[in-house]
């Protein structure tokens, strides 16, 4: 596969900038992964649909690539275009809806929400991923969802082609979508939010970003949540019953702090991290007959 002529063609196209051997520990919050072969950050929807469907005609493999706030990519890297969705940060208001990029902070639009006295995105102000990420994944904390919120979205098939899908088409679960399940890219989002009190957002928030960071190992880089949590106990609450905390595989430890996060103690690698998930998930399954789903999700590695 020539991915320098796929370089080329993206510069000649003008689809946005463009670079090879990007080393993905720089994109994603464990600060684990080997290089992309080659990344790409486009502008804006049409951008994104003329690299899918170049990609599917050439047969290269693509990857959508949000804030990696919940991704585990191979020490080896992967042999794909990424397309960061970074740049797509655009964020529109109209009265008490908004249309937004994908690559728009979730944390940023919920900010700007409470602001406007605009209630329903609250909940995220310490989800620190992309809208895309969110609308694909339903991120969800403290009783919310973003799938609560979802009125419309832009998407585009893996031949770049564009469809709007309404809130019905998309069958939200917990952290599942139909979006998730037919490979879907996100392109922009449109969320209803409802009147709310400014000062009575701007304290939920306070509160809940104060909570976060007294329960969750922020000052160590991680992948959030590593498990789903099954229906009955948590899967944190599981495995610090199980006396897994502080399990630790080379630089990749279950934290101490909270037992459903594992923490990047300096030089993890993603072969650590990946075989402390699945000792975790085994001794559980062995003590408690539970068999916890990976929340995270894996380029590269086995899932
Ligand atoms: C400290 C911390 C706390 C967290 N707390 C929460 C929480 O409370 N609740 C929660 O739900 N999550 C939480 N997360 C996880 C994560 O932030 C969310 O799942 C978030 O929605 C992922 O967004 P992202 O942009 O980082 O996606 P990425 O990690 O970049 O990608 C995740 C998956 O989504 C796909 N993807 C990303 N963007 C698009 C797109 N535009 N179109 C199609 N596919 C796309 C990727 O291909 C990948 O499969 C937390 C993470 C951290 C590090």
């Amino acid at each position: 596969m020539q991915w320098n002529d796929l370089i080329a063609w993206i510069d000649e196209e003008k689809l946005g900038a463009v670079r090879a051997n990007e080393p993905m520990a720089d994109h994603t919050s464990w600060r684990i992964g080997g290089p992309a072969k080659v990344m790409v950050w486009p502008e804006d929807t049409a951008a994104c649909s003329q690299l899918l469907g170049h990609c599917k005609t050439m047969g290269i493999p693509v990857a959508v690539l949000g804030y990696g706030t919940n991704l585990l990519v191979a020490d080896e890297g992967i042999d794909a275009l990424v397309i960061n969705t970074r740049e797509m940060n655009w964020i529109l208001w109209q009265d008490h809806q908004v249309r937004v990029g994908a690559g728009a902070s979730l944390a940023v639009l919920a900010g700007q929400a409470a602001r406007r006295g605009l209630q329903g995105l609250a909940f995220s102000i310490g989800i620190p991923g992309s809208v895309g990420g969110a609308v694909l994944m339903n991120a969800g904390a403290y009783n919310g969802m973003i799938s609560d919120v979802v009125s419309q979205v832009v998407v585009l098939d893996l031949n770049g082609g564009q469809h709007v899908l309404s809130k019905e088409d998309i069958h939200y679960g917990y952290r599942v979508s139909d979006l998730k399940k037919n490979h879907w890219f996100v392109a922009e989002a449109l969320l209803t939010l409802q009147p709310g009190d400014r000062k009575a957002l701007e304290k939920e928030m306070n509160d809940c970003l104060k909570a976060r960071k007294e329960k969750q190992p922020l000052e160590l880089p991680n992948g959030g949540s590593v498990f789903k949590n099954p229906a009955g106990e948590g899967a944190g609450r599981s495995i610090d019953r199980a006396g897994l905390k502080g399990l630790r595989i080379g630089d990749a430890q279950v934290s101490l702090k909270h037992a459903n996060f594992i923490v990047n103690l300096g030089h993890a690698t993603a072969k650590d991290t990946y075989t402390l998930i699945r000792t975790v998930q085994q001794r559980i399954h062995q003590q408690y007959g539970i068999f916890l789903e990976p929340e995270v999700v894996f380029w590269g590695l086995k899932e």
